[in-house]
């Protein structure tokens, strides 16, 4: 077994991590990051949803390009708890609004070129090697602070003592085990995307510091609140703008007929369910818009879709909305003719609001292990366009400093090997000992696809049993019929571990809330419950079993729905 030692250890390598590192080297601690695959290369394992070129709004409400304040902050904090339905924390949106300014501004020192007037946009370019360029900018950064980049290193469990974490094991691409000893460990994972079949999330992103917090002691909350867009099945995905639309929207099943109708409650027709999606830019559904996301996922579950499982949608339309140009150069790009043809889109997975549940300190109640980014837990039942990427910087900067402090308290007490053996070499080993047909990468897609259909967009008891028996026959088969081929086996079969645990949580708290509030939308529950879910569902496991409760993270100071739904428009 390999062993590696620092003061800060961040998992990750997308701008969440680089935030982090950059802050813990400059409160004077000494720095490691640990990431899959390849550190700043997009397109390869290892690049994080911060690099996807279409990553790129930032911050719409709050500051512009110069770091500037666009809207008042209490405004947009009052947007993001309307947003949130009373389950985003407020402490942490307080935080971002009076913070992100003060991140852009730090990411402009960095070099970090944003490229338009009005909003914080940085579209990619050639001059940004092809991505959104936070993680090229602040690798830069990073080469210059002495931080050890350890590459093809895949993080699997945490070392914890006392509730005290001491550092984390992981597995080399190669299939060698290590051991890295740290002061205080950040987790900087990403989401859970690629629990879907339609995600927009690298393959890295398989949800491990959700399921590694769980199972280190920490609490997770909000898991069952997911973003979900409209994107092209084929042929590549492609996220649609449908506020460049012309309301309502002309879309079709594969026999072509129009069926958005059918799923509408009475009262609400099209063209008001299609202009709130548009307002919302694709990917919010808090109040009716979600009826259009059920629509088009619900005509794939009746087999009304075609072979792509694509909804026809008219474009030809592109030439009105905010910024028609781009839109029709950027479907250009990626080869869609829109005046000619009609695309075929469905409702993908986008980002997770929930995640690990922080202090203000980014800290999990595990003392010296934080959440950052997209693996921490702050948005709510729905969220505002362009927050996910300020928060990265604003929670990843404080999170480095403040784990750079807790570093200082390392206990000095050796670990046992043992310890750390039953944690990474033992169930190595065992995997190396199966003899079974399935390799990870086999069982991936089936889940995928059932996760699509059961978890993402509208469910009901009937599905979200489907789902846990899934994930039962599933665990049952890692440990009767899996087969390790090659070395890189190892690492993916823990990260399909990971899937089933993410999706065990997302399905259970689902299920225990019984109605439908932002994003979350059961068909035996269609109403919002006040009475009896004004309240964030939280999980832990005790001995290796799930636990869900209702917690409200507001029960104090409550939460008043404003009518109205948000002040600054648009988009979200
Ligand atoms: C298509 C798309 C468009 C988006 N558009 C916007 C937008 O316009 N505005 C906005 O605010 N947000 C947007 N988002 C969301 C936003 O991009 C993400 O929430 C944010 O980038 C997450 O950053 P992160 O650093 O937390 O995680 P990521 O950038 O996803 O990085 C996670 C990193 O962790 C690594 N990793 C994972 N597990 C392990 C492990 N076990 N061991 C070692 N390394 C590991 C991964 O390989 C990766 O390097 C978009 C997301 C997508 C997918």
């Amino acid at each position: 077994m390999k062993r590696y030692e620092t003061d800060v250890l961040v998992v990750g390598g997308g701008g969440a991590a680089t935030a982090s590192t950059i802050s813990a080297h400059e409160k004077g601690a000494r720095t490691m990051m640990a990431v899959k695959g390849r550190f700043g290369q997009p397109g390869v394992r290892g690049a994080g949803a911060t690099s996807n070129p279409m990553a790129d709004f930032w911050t719409i409400r709050t500051v512009g390009p110069k770091g500037g304040f666009f809207n008042p902050p209490e405004l947009v904090h009052a947007d993001m708890l309307q947003t949130g339905l009373g389950m985003a924390d407020p402490d942490l949106c307080q935080i971002f609004v009076e913070e992100v300014s003060t991140a852009i501004k730090r990411l402009r020192k960095m070099g970090m070129d944003f490229q338009s007037k009005m909003l914080a946009t940085m579209p990619a370019s050639e001059k940004t090697k092809g991505t959104n360029n936070i993680v090229q900018i602040q690798k830069a950064v990073i080469a210059g602070t002495g931080t050890e980049v350890v590459e093809q290193a895949n993080i699997t469990d945490l070392v914890v003592e006392d509730d005290r974490v001491m550092g984390a094991v992981g597995v080399h691409d190669d299939g060698t085990p290590f051991f890295i000893r740290a002061g205080a460990v950040v987790l900087a994972t990403g989401g859970v995307g690629q629990l879907f079949q339609y995600s927009f999330n690298p393959p890295g992103n398989t949800g491990d510091g959700y399921a590694m917090a769980l199972r280190a002691g920490a609490e997770l909350f909000n898991m069952e609140f997911m973003q979900q867009g409209i994107a092209t099945t084929w042929p590549k995905p492609v996220m649609v703008m449908l506020y460049e639309m012309e309301e309502p929207y002309r879309l079709l099943n594969r026999e072509g007929k129009s069926f958005v109708h059918e799923y509408l409650p009475e009262g609400l027709d099209v063209k008001e369910v299609s202009n709130l999606k548009a307002f919302h830019w694709p990917v919010s559904c808090r109040d009716a818009a979600i009826h259009l996301d059920r629509a088009i996922h619900g005509e794939a579950l009746r087999g009304r879709a075609t072979d792509h499982d694509g909804i026809f949608i008219d474009l030809s339309q592109g030439e009105r909305g905010f910024q028609p140009e781009m839109f029709v150069d950027f479907m250009t790009k990626h080869g869609f003719d829109i005046a000619q043809d009609l695309v075929q889109v469905q409702v993908f997975h986008h980002t997770s609001n929930g995640g690990v549940r922080v202090d203000t300190t980014n800290m999990s109640r595990v003392r010296g292990l934080f959440a950052v980014g997209e693996t921490m837990g702050w948005q709510g039942a729905d969220r505002l366009g362009g927050t996910m990427l300020g928060g990265s910087q604003v929670f990843g900067w404080r999170a480095g400093g403040y784990a750079a402090d807790i570093a200082k308290e390392q206990p000095k007490a050796s670990l046992e090997d043992a310890r750390i053996e039953a944690l990474i070499v033992e169930p190595l080993a065992k995997m190396k000992e199966t003899k079974g047909t399935k390799r990870p990468e086999d069982l991936k897609p089936g889940l995928q696809r059932h996760m699509w259909k059961k978890l993402l967009v509208e469910k009901d008891a009937e599905q979200l049993a489907s789902a846990q028996k899934y994930i039962d026959e599933e665990r049952d088969r890692m440990a009767n019929d899996l087969a390790i081929a090659e070395p890189m086996d190892l690492a993916l079969a823990f990260e399909h571990r990971n899937l089933l645990d993410v999706a065990e949580v997302i399905t259970q708290a689902a299920l225990l809330r019984e109605e439908s509030r932002g994003s979350h939308f059961r068909g035996d529950f269609p109403e919002r419950d006040d009475a009896n879910f004004l309240t964030n569902i939280f999980a832990t496991k005790r001995s290796g079993t799930l636990e869900v409760r209702k917690q409200w993270i507001n029960e104090e100071r409550g939460w008043e729905d404003a009518p109205g739904d948000v002040r600054i428009m648009p988009w979200g």
